[in-house]
């Protein structure tokens, strides 16, 4: 035994001075000073941010690099948001979108969800907030070593298997791609697969959200989205449950 060779004991120091991959987010706001003061706000908190100010602009970037999040405004000049957010997609592009936009309705939101927008936030906003549902976020689900995955993969009695690593549903022969965001609800709602988990729960701790009385409807939109891919009927979900007026149980 060479004491010299061995691995530095885990401690605080070491934890903190361990070298931690700068996360590259992209604006997409046409708003000039907004993007400006968005770009700041994450930089200041140690993110590498660039900005676009339209969508056809915003969608080249995501092509050529390789973000870890978009906050991605809405009503844009040329492409929109939703169609910038449609075609990424479309392409199987899974990187994660917070949606950052005027636009408050319902409606809006809803749309959003089904194409795959992961987190929603109406302006105007804190960037405090906006700093911290980015944050957490990324804590999740993106490196397969991190050990907030302990089940990266779940086999399904249906034969359906789910890779959380890759975010793939492996179904029939054919593979569909998970959300990040349906990702972390599944690992959720597997890692609490004794008990009820409330809208509440998840949007406190999937989205941390602070004040999860708002947007109950965000956590049923994601999992009618899951259920889409997983159960064997998803009009008669087997696997996430519905516990009436409570929320929803893994089946296991
Ligand atoms: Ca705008």
């Amino acid at each position: 035994m060479n004491p010299e060779n061995q691995a530095p004991e885990d401690t605080e120091e070491t934890n903190n001075s361990a070298p931690a991959e700068t996360k590259r987010i992209l604006v997409v706001e046409d708003e000039r000073t907004l993007a400006l003061g968005i770009r700041d706000a994450l930089t200041h908190a140690g993110f590498e941010a660039d900005v676009a100010h339209d969508g056809d602009g915003g969608l080249e970037m995501c092509t050529g690099n390789e973000y870890d999040l978009i906050v991605l405004d809405l009503m844009l000049p040329g492409r929109n948001g939703l169609e910038l957010l449609k075609a990424l997609r479309q392409k199987n592009h899974r990187v994660r979108v917070m949606i950052l936009t005027a636009l408050a309705e319902e409606s809006h939101v809803l749309q959003c969800f089904e194409a795959g927008a992961d987190d929603y936030m109406t302006k105007p906003f804190s960037p405090r907030e906006l700093v911290a549902r980015i944050n957490a976020q990324l804590r999740r689900g993106t490196s397969t070593a991190d050990a907030s995955i302990p089940i990266p993969q779940i086999d399904l009695p249906n034969g359906v298997s789910v890779d959380l690593a890759r975010l793939e549903i492996h179904r029939d022969g054919n593979t569909l791609l998970l959300t990040p965001r349906e990702g972390d609800i599944l690992e959720y709602l597997v890692q609490n697969h004794n008990k009820v988990v409330t809208r509440e729960d998840l949007l406190r701790d999937v989205w941390n959200y602070r004040n999860p009385n708002v947007a109950t409807r965000t956590v049923d939109i994601h999992i009618v989205g899951l259920r889409r891919k997983i159960e064997p009927d998803p009009a008669e979900p087997t696997l996430i449950q519905t516990v009436r007026g409570k929320g929803y149980r893994w089946y296991a």
